[in-house]
């Protein structure tokens, strides 16, 4: 059996080892995936263990994602171009690091028939995950994309490392003459049930608003964003399966259908 797990803190809740292990049922594949709760000051000291173990892959969540860059012999284009790694892999004593978050939020979007193509695409934060699709978002060529944040200088520092005439750094004020198709919400802010200060008219009825984060209940964002009449709300919870067989596709090489674990996912959700 090959093992596998996830490095975070916190980690508890991770829905990882149950979408992993679906997949693993699903393509008949013999693994077995855990959660590992790592100290602040010891992620590389985990991993080494972990591969010490006969680990064959991991992935890495918050807040090691960076951390998990830096200790990679090899990296892939699009974690470099994330500046951050989700997904190690063991391969003949090197770390080979890749970073699946913007593939998976592409593929959800596109789950939803949402075009990207000549749409005008605003991003809220910059950290970690922010990073991790403007790339792939980019690739799907936008008329327009905004990155604002409530620190101006990471937005800023974003746009700086693409070479793009689509994309902009922006204040919250300053987007307040400005309307967008697709809003997504990349800030942390809804884990503790805040909304970022953004001028409500950045919606409008043909807005649909996207948060990576996922909860049981209906997130303060898209909450507020419905009351704002958005034409349509989308949680991270797809995504978040979207990225996981990415990285399952990366270890085993076959890509799991993500529709039926998705559902078993969203009713764990509601039941919990
Ligand atoms: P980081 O800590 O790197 O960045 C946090 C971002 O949120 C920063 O831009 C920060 O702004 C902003 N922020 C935090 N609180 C507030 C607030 N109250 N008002 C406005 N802005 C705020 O986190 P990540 O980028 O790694 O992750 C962001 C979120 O995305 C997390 O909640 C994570 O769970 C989720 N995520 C979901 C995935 C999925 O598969 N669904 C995958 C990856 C991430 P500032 O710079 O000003 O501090």
């Amino acid at each position: 059996m090959d093992l596998y797990c996830v490095f975070g803190n916190p980690i508890k809740h991770s829905r990882s080892p149950f979408i992993h292990q679906q997949f693993a049922l699903q393509t008949g594949q013999n693994i077995d995936y855990q959660t590992k709760l790592v100290e602040l000051t010891a992620f590389e000291k985990a991993v080494k263990t972990f591969i010490a173990q006969g680990g064959k892959g991991a992935n890495v969540t918050v807040p090691f994602k960076e951390q998990a860059l830096q200790l990679c012999d090899q990296i892939s284009v699009r974690a470099q171009q994330a500046g951050a790694v989700n997904t190690l892999s063991f391969i003949d004593n090197r770390i080979v690091g890749d970073n699946t978050d913007g593939i998976g939020l592409i593929a959800d979007l596109k789950n939803h028939n949402i075009s990207l193509m000549n749409q005008r695409i605003l991003i809220i934060g910059a950290g970690g995950a922010a990073k991790g699709i403007i790339q792939p978002l980019l690739i799907e060529k936008p008329s327009l994309l905004v990155i604002a944040n409530r620190t101006l200088e990471k937005a800023e520092a974003i746009v700086a490392q693409h070479n793009s005439s689509n994309l902009f750094a922006s204040s919250y004020a300053a987007l307040s003459q400005q309307s967008f198709d697709l809003i997504i919400n990349a800030t942390s802010a809804s884990l503790s049930g805040l909304l970022p200060d953004i001028p409500a008219q950045v919606i409008t009825c043909n807005t649909i608003c996207y948060d990576m984060v996922y909860q049981q209940e209906i997130t303060v964002f898209l909450q507020w964003a419905k009351q704002q009449g958005a034409k349509k709300i989308i949680d991270g919870l797809g995504m978040l399966v979207e990225q996981a067989a990415e990285s399952f596709y990366i270890w085993r090489g076959v890509k799991p259908q993500t529709d039926e674990v998705l559902i078993q996912l969203r009713n764990k959700l509601i039941m919990n």
